[in-house]
């Protein structure tokens, strides 16, 4: 399954559901009616969670689409296929690494691991790369269905590493980009645009003189001698044309037009299948893969809420009553049946755990984890080294 770019263009509103949720606090109790009566809820979060961490949105009043309307994220062919589109990539991803190695979870993060500890909620998918849920609760399986930007991989020998090593790397190529790097950090004022990704544009900027290094286990391999030409300094050297070479290195993260792998999408389905409802928060389902997720469980009757600033992908189908209106069990319940409503995921959950932990105590000895369809960052570190070394 392909990742393409979503609709640029923000999404229309969406009626509360339950009707009276139009409030903050009208909407805490209905997220806190939907959790009360679930077994095991699946968490899908968006980019929305992450904006109050100071990582800009896709979209949204102050999204990325929405400010900066040329803006257009990498396609994993040219990075693939083009040594000037990687030059351009490695360069804005090295002005914003910093920004991006320096942001802290938020409410919303630490809300969701303390609803997962109170057996509130049995598993949690993210779109978001930034990590975010790991840091703010490593023992809580995640699902990180578009990968994350905190490692890198080659695309040749699948070699995983960190992403602070490659960094220092391209510190050591680009000494020029390293004093520059230092000049945007201490003038505030500069005209750089961040984007979701952890990239910085900064207008006016020529990256072709970017230098970047390639794989050193490939580089070592006799096999690919010739075929990966470096400079002195152990840079890559300008390729033309086809620049699909061996050894070229790439953040973990998955690209638009590149697919989701087998593994994570299986994963992700299988948390699907083993819960009896989901909560998305802070996502505008925009990228079909987190879109067809909630698809998939409503299709399997589940139960679904959303909390999220801004229009849904597609709600409409969610909530039909089959005649084009939602339906008078989602419109007159009290949440218990499904949730849509537009506040700060953060602001909405707190407030649904402080109800939970006073009305219903500490779940934790009968929840229904779903764990054993998850990892924890550890897990999938073992489980890198055991590819590598059974390769
Ligand atoms: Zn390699």
């Amino acid at each position: 399954m392909l990742l393409r770019i979503p609709y640029t263009t923000p999404l229309p509103s969406f009626p509360a559901i339950p009707s009276t949720a139009t409030t903050l606090q009208t909407a805490i109790t209905a997220v806190s009616n939907f959790l009360l009566n679930t077994r095991s809820t699946l968490v899908l979060s968006g980019a929305g969670i992450s904006v109050a961490s100071g990582l800009p949105d896709y979209r949204g009043p102050q999204g990325t689409y929405t400010l900066n309307k040329e803006y257009r994220p990498i396609f994993y062919g040219d990075f693939v296929h083009k040594d000037a589109m990687r030059r351009r990539y490695w360069a804005r991803s090295f002005l914003g690494w910093k920004g991006v190695e320096r942001v802290r979870p938020n409410k919303a993060h630490v809300t969701v691991g303390r609803l997962w500890e109170g057996g509130w909620i049995g598993g949690a998918i993210t779109q978001n790369v930034d990590s975010l849920h790991t840091m703010s609760h490593p023992d809580m399986p995640i699902t990180n269905l578009h990968g994350l930007l905190s490692t890198v991989l080659c695309l040749t020998c699948r070699t995983h590493s960190e992403r602070p090593p490659f960094q220092k790397e391209l510190h050591r190529l680009n000494p020029t980009w390293s004093e520059f790097l230092e000049k945007m950090r201490s003038t505030p004022d500069m005209p750089i645009k961040r984007g979701p990704d952890g990239d910085i544009e900064v207008p006016g900027v020529k990256y072709e003189s970017f230098r970047y290094p390639p794989c050193q286990t490939c580089l070592k391999n006799s096999t690919f001698h010739g075929m990966i030409r470096i400079d002195g300094d152990g840079a890559m050297k300008r390729i033309e044309g086809d620049g699909n070479v061996p050894g070229i290195v790439k953040p973990t993260l998955v690209f638009f037009g590149e697919n989701l792998r087998d593994e994570i999408k299986k994963e992700a389905e299988g948390k699907v299948d083993a819960a009896d409802s989901v909560l998305v928060i802070g996502s505008s389902l925009a990228t079909y893969s987190a879109w067809r997720l909630v698809k998939r469980a409503k299709d399997q009757g589940k139960k679904v809420a959303i909390v999220n600033l801004g229009g849904v992908r597609g709600e409409d189908a969610f909530w039909d009553d089959g005649e084009g209106k939602v339906a008078a069990k989602y419109r007159l319940g009290d949440g218990t049946d499904g949730v849509r409503v537009e506040f700060d995921a953060g602001d909405v959950l707190e407030g649904a755990l402080n109800i939970l932990e006073r009305i219903d105590g500490k779940r934790a000895n009968r929840k229904v984890p779903l764990d054993s369809l998850g990892a924890s960052r550890r897990d999938i570190e073992l489980r890198e080294i055991e590819i590598a070394t059974t390769k």
